[in-house]
């Protein structure tokens, strides 16, 4: 395509290398350039309306114009707009911000370390966790076991933790030490014959398989989403996680969980990890965290993590880990703010009141000739499109559903997110029952014109 000499578009095309794009196919297609947001709703350039079923990257959970937060962020900017929390410096922002999300956590917690992102977060995990192992003279259990399609990242070691297909190959990842095992997709690995609840224990068997294959001694921790996003939104079997933490207890492998996309109402309770039985040892969140208006992420740990740490720290002289924005004190206020007005709102309320109307019109779409599975909880949900019921054949092995989601979006004004073969929704938590039934309208559309 040719775009218009200096054209934002043209402009877009000529400087701007976009993550998780392909990059030649961009620069025929060009740039959809969105201007503005209300609501669940998202503007492009052209004034078009699109409602927004993946709340951007399953993260603007206030949705796009939340004032509250907008003043947050004035306020704060104009009091204080940067400081660090190095050598013992603190503001108040982040000290409301770790004593409330302590308040929050779904196990007891003792501490709260803060960064910027998701990815951040993860890393963070590792680092800490090998820190508390060598802390605790453990200096070969190290490794990290996640899930295949797994996401948790994309820094060197945070990517070594993810499982999709696109971010190993061309990377030289993952690192050595970090280890993939089963994913708990009923509907494309359980065997013929094999029940959930049998399915789940062979899930739980085959880390056990890898513990033991690795040498338990090596194993430091196991790291889950309770329920996987990016790798195509997939609850997990009622048991599995019961069934997988008694493996990881046995062998003394610490829980993470990684909430990043589950935590602050998702799945209909506050942490997905209440949702299906987690108790972790760690946790990581972010995303919703600031209904992602600014970046932060935050890693919480057991008072039995952070107890080694905190000794070597003392013993090295200093915690030799820390960003430049840990816990910057704009974001932690825009953190805050958006903390309040969950409460105010009773915001696990209103998704708990929302998402039977959401999980009645994504399995209503189960009945479509091209949806082979539709699986969610709460404001999370998911459609497997297949090219054949019966068999399960996957709908375009190569190019997956992606031509669909840009049809929806171009013809329909809906933007959901394809993920190999399948659509996932993720809107905005505010979103009514109206909006609801507009979403799965359009969808229903989107799929009759691929048949
Ligand atoms: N963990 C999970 C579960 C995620 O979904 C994501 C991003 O989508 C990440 C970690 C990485 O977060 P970020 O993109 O902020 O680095």
């Amino acid at each position: 395509m040719s775009f218009q000499p200096n054209s934002p578009a043209a402009r877009d095309v000529a400087y701007f290398l976009h993550p998780y794009t392909n990059a030649k196919a961009h620069e025929e297609q060009g740039p959809m350039i969105i201007e503005r947001g209300q609501g669940v709703y998202v503007y492009d350039d052209a004034g078009k309306a699109y409602i927004e079923a993946m709340a951007g990257l399953w993260c603007a959970s206030l949705g796009f114009d939340e004032k509250r937060l907008v003043k947050a962020a004035t306020a704060q900017l104009e009091k204080l707009p940067y400081y660090h929390t190095f050598a013992h410096k603190a503001h108040l922002p982040g000290i409301d911000l770790a004593e409330k999300l302590i308040q929050l956590a779904p196990v007891p917690m003792s501490k709260v370390f803060f960064c910027s992102s998701g990815s951040e977060a993860n890393d963070t995990v590792i680092k800490l966790v090998w820190y508390y192992n060598n802390a605790r003279g453990r200096h070969a259990k190290k490794k990290f076991i996640s899930r295949i399609k797994g996401y948790h990242g994309v820094t060197v070691a945070s990517a070594s933790l993810t499982g999709t297909p696109v971010n190993h190959p061309g990377f030289d990842l993952p690192l050595a030490g970090f280890k993939h095992t089963s994913n708990p997709h009923y509907y494309r690995f359980g065997q013929e014959g094999e029940s959930e609840e049998d399915f789940a224990t062979r899930m739980a068997n085959d880390l056990e398989q890898m513990i033991l294959e690795e040498g338990p001694e090596t194993v430091a921790a196991f790291i889950a989403e309770p329920i996987q996003g990016a790798g195509g939104v997939i609850v997990p079997p009622a048991t599995y996680f019961e069934k997988i933490q008694a493996v990881l207890k046995k062998y003394d492998v610490l829980m993470v969980a990684d909430e990043v996309i589950c935590g602050f109402g998702r799945t209909g309770n506050f942490w997905g990890s209440q949702t299906v039985g987690i108790k972790p040892d760690i946790l990581s969140c972010a995303k919703a965290l600031s209904s992602s208006y600014l970046p932060i992420s935050a890693v919480m740990m057991t008072d039995e993590v952070y107890q080694p740490i905190a000794q070597a720290s003392a013993d090295l002289g200093v915690l030799g880990h820390g960003y430049t924005y840990s816990a910057h004190p704009v974001c932690a206020a825009v953190a805050l703010e958006t903390l309040k007005i969950y409460e105010e709102r009773d915001i696990v309320g209103h998704v708990q009141a929302v998402a039977p109307r959401f999980l009645e019109r994504l399995h209503a779409l189960g009945a479509h000739p091209l949806v082979g599975e539709t699986r969610g909880r709460g404001l999370m949900g998911a459609l497997e499109i297949v090219a054949d019921k019966a068999t399960k054949a996957p709908f375009d092995p190569k190019a997956g559903a992606g031509a669909l989601a840009y049809k929806a979006a171009a013809e329909h004004g809906l933007i959901v997110r394809s993920i190999g073969d399948t659509i996932a929704f993720t809107p905005p938590l505010i979103i009514n029952e109206s909006q609801i039934d507009e979403m799965f309208d359009k969808m229903h559309k989107a799929l009759d014109d691929a048949l």
